[in-house]
């Protein structure tokens, strides 16, 4: 069962992208710590930023609530509700209100009816299911492998299982982008913080962004590793 060795699929495909990762949240932790200790000159609390940006889309009904924690700011869409952490919440810092204009993005998004949005939460429950069976079935299937070529059946079933989760994080790349997009459209329109605030604020969002460039990397990384595995297996036999 070589498939838990340190092989060198590991090191060469998923190890560079799992460092990339560890980078991208290390960045975003020290980019959030830098700009959320500078005030920005207008005064703005992230709470209020989140509210201007939906005033100036248009969108009603969005309650905006604190939340406890560090970075654990989002948008539910069940209840339509933007938690803001309490760094955020009420804080005038340029990190806070890039933040806050980010979930209120995603509120935007959801009253809108934003195509990737809408196929991302449509596909959570089935990405879901398929994260949880891929380890499963590829274990199972290598215990059959050695029987019959149902053993392989499986374990491709298994594969397939594990690039659903791979799509998921594809899509969220989109959803994540966009309400950036957003956040910084009405920074801008709105006058929430002067040219240079603007730019600790895209760079914080950037960082964030970041993550899921990262987080997407690692997943492919693991499904090409997969498919070098056990195409390889495959190959040997025939
Ligand atoms: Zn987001």
């Amino acid at each position: 069962m070589y498939y838990y060795g340190l092989d060198w699929t590991y090191v060469v495909l998923v190890l560079p992208c799992l460092l990339l990762s560890l980078l991208a949240s290390a960045n975003v932790n020290s980019t959030f710590k830098k700009y959320s200790t500078q005030l920005s000159i207008r005064r703005i609390t992230g709470a209020d930023a989140a509210r201007r940006v939906l005033s100036a889309n248009g969108v009603s009904g969005v309650r905006i609530e604190p939340i406890r924690g560090n970075l654990t700011d989002h948008f539910d869409p069940r209840s339509n509700v933007i938690r803001l952490s309490e760094n955020v919440y009420g804080s005038t810092s340029i990190a806070a209100i890039g933040v806050a204009c980010h979930e209120a993005g995603h509120a935007v998004q959801y009253a809108r009816e934003y195509v990737p949005m809408k196929v991302r939460a449509a596909i959570i429950p089935v990405t879901n299911f398929g994260s949880r069976l891929a380890m499963p079935l590829i274990l199972l299937g290598l215990v059959f492998s050695t029987m019959s070529y149902f053993g392989d059946t499986l374990v491709y079933l298994g594969i397939a299982c594990f690039g659903l989760s791979v799509v998921f994080q594809l899509v969220t790349l989109p959803v994540e982008f966009n309400a950036s997009r957003r956040a910084v459209q009405t920074i801008d329109s709105a006058g929430l913080l002067t040219e240079e605030e603007q730019r600790g604020a895209k760079k914080t969002l950037r960082a964030a962004a970041m993550t899921y460039v990262a987080a997407t990397a690692v997943a492919l990384s693991q499904l090409l590793r997969l498919l070098v595995i056990f195409g390889g297996n495959r190959r040997r036999r025939d």
